[in-house]
């Protein structure tokens, strides 16, 4: 299965947005039509790669958005870039998400006592090699960091490229302390300050910091992996959420749309432009100290 990214709107730009297609070169939803799944039995799973290693901009599944392309955050009318926290710069993995799943904001975590952030499940590939925006990765789960943003639980799950040369020598998270020192402690780090340059708080966590396993992090995904059937199937209430999709069985989702409406969805966006400068006022291109508490 290989799916393949077009690009619409002006890069760097508010209009700028990232489709993407099956392929047989049919518009699919990176949140909903990309199986979460690469290989069951193996406990493979597919990888959404929103944001590559060492970038700061803050690209997203726009899960509101109708075909949900990938966009960069916005905040009050600005585009988003994570800051440079002394001394990591922007993102230390590829950072992605694992479709098919979802954070259900109604579902208290019995763990961490809050509930989900509304998103599909977050991952930090921890591979060599630096990924490409959209690309569609398989990986193996080796853990998971329960992160408390703002009082929602926001797990993290730490992963491997399988096509990575050092992935067979990795299994659970253990592996990723006496392979890679220092990349976990990083990681806390990393969660616990980035929103400090915004004004925020230091982020939270369940557990005091500690990564769980392998096995919880698998159990942790296929939870929210029910809580996006019951979603796509209409089940829970979407709220806000765009859950147009092409691929799943009209049977198991009301929101199935034919591929002349998909490609009408994207026929509306802006056509493809030339890109725009990152502004050089901006934070990332900075570095910001922040005190540790
Ligand atoms: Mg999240």
């Amino acid at each position: 299965m290989s799916f393949t990214v077009e690009e619409r709107g002006n890069p760097n730009t508010l209009s700028y947005r990232l489709f993407f297609k099956n392929s047989d070169g049919k518009y699919v939803s990176p949140f909903h039509d990309i199986p979460m799944y690469a290989d069951e039995s193996q406990n493979i799973f597919h990888v959404v790669v929103e944001v590559p290693r060492w970038t700061n901009s803050k690209m997203e599944i726009a899960t509101k958005d109708p075909l949900n392309p990938i966009k960069q955050d916005v905040k009050k009318g600005n585009l988003r870039y994570v800051a440079n926290v002394f001394p990591h710069k922007g993102y230390i993995w590829n950072y992605g998400a694992i479709p098919q799943t979802w954070e259900d904001p109604g579902h208290k975590d019995g763990d961490t006592g809050c509930c989900g952030d509304n998103d599909p499940i977050d991952v930090c590939e921890i591979g060599t090699k630096v990924c490409s925006r959209g690309e569609v990765i398989k990986v193996k789960v080796l853990g998971v960091l329960a992160m408390i943003d703002e009082g929602e639980t926001d797990w993290k799950v730490m992963a491997i490229n399988v096509e990575d040369p050092e992935a067979k020598d990795l299994n659970d998270i253990s592996d990723i302390q006496r392979l890679k020192p220092g990349y976990l402690e990083a990681t806390v780090d990393w969660f616990r300050r980035y929103k400090v340059p915004d004004g925020k708080p230091e982020n939270q966590f369940a557990f005091n910091g500690a990564f769980k396993d392998k096995d919880f992090a698998i159990e942790t995904i296929k939870s929210t992996h029910g809580f996006w059937k019951a979603l796509i199937s209409e089940k829970t209430n979407a709220g806000g959420l765009n859950c147009k999709n092409t691929c799943v069985s009209a049977g198991d989702s009301p929101f199935c749309c034919s591929t002349d409406e998909a490609k009408a969805v994207v026929g509306r966006t802006s056509p493809c432009g030339t890109e725009d400068h990152i502004p050089c006022s901006g934070k990332s291109l900075k570095i910001f100290f922040t005190l540790r508490l």
